[in-house]
């Protein structure tokens, strides 16, 4: 059975990831869709074929795993893909709510099926806009992300990690000088 994983992928997160490790031992194939809606184009951080090219890498590794984009309903979507499910992730119950609407809507729709994965806890934090959040600032996230998506949120607030580094660096030997030598 193929599944699709649609979602905005702002970038993709390690809980992404640890959905996806878990679906491709599950499924024959997954596609992971960027859905996209041109009028809500200048809300995002990174642009659809920025997207894109950070889920290509990021997916490499998987033997069936496919990336793909679409800007219309999930259902129509489905819908060229015959016998396909809808692959959600679960963080915690404040989704489950959200998720579970969604599900009823596409198969009321679409006679479209949901199925959901739990990421494992330690990931129940993690959410693209909080990654997107932390970078901003200089912050740390290659904890949080595949290393295609910490490279992108390198480059796309480069200015902001070397101001950060550059004081950190400050901080560190202005410690170092006062460090008693005896
Ligand atoms: P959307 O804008 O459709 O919510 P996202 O890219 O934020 O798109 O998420 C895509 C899917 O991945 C959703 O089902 C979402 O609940 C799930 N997801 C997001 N972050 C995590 C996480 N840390 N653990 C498990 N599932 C997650």
């Amino acid at each position: 059975m193929n599944a699709v994983f649609p979602g905005s992928f702002d970038p993709i997160t390690s809980g992404h990831m640890d959905v996806l490790t878990r679906a491709v031992k599950i499924f024959d194939h997954v596609t992971v869709t960027v859905m996209h809606n041109a009028r809500k184009q200048g809300r995002h951080l990174f642009t659809l074929d920025e997207r894109l090219e950070i889920l290509r890498q990021a997916t490499a590794h998987f033997g069936n795993v496919s990336v793909d984009s679409f800007g219309g309903l999930l259902v129509d979507y489905m819908a060229r893909q015959p016998g396909g499910v809808i692959l959600r992730g679960l963080r915690a119950v404040s989704d489950y709510e959200y998720e579970l609407q969604i599900a009823h809507l596409n198969r009321q729709i679409g006679d479209a099926e949901t199925v959901f994965i739990m990421a494992a806890t330690r990931w129940s934090f993690v959410s693209s806009s909080m990654v997107r959040e932390i970078a901003s600032y200089g912050g740390d996230v290659s904890e949080m992300v595949p290393r295609a998506s910490a490279g992108a949120l390198r480059q796309k607030f480069a200015d902001v990690y070397a101001e950060r580094e550059a004081a950190q660096a400050g901080a560190a030997r202005s410690a170092a000088d006062q460090t008693p030598t005896v």
